[in-house]
């Protein structure tokens, strides 16, 4: 998997991913619709804090890693995106990427209204 930044990775949609991420969950304990519940679990809290935290050190900051550093200022809601399932439960800190939330729409296609209401909003 290639790591560029600004690359349109898709990787949700593929069915090898989506392949993983319901082994995962089964293997979590979870039902295969039920990622949703995963993202609550202090597991994820606390790895999406510490994607956060990696980020902040390296950076200085948090913000989204594929918007223009232009229209990286002011205050936006950024989100801890999965670029693959593989690992889901033990993921590596180059498994996620922090965008903010109108990366991270364009990134799962243009459902996220539907999604958001499942999965809250600063946190998939
Ligand atoms: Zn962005
Ligand atoms: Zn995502």
């Amino acid at each position: 998997m290639s790591g560029e930044p600004g690359q349109t990775k898709g990787a949700l949609k593929s069915w090898r991913e989506q392949k993983w991420r319901r082994a995962r969950l089964y293997r979590l304990g979870f039902e295969r619709f039920e990622y949703d519940k995963y993202l609550e679990t202090p597991h994820w809290q606390a790895f999406r804090k510490h994607a956060l935290e990696t980020q902040k050190q390296r950076l200085g900051r948090n913000c989204c890693e594929r918007c223009p550093e232009e229209k990286r200022q002011g205050d936006v809601e950024l989100h801890v995106h999965h670029l693959t399932y593989e690992r889901l439960g033990e993921e590596l800190i180059e498994d996620v990427e922090i965008i903010c939330r109108a990366c991270h729409e364009k990134e799962h296609g243009h459902d996220t209204d539907k999604r958001a209401r499942h999965y809250g909003p600063d946190y998939r």
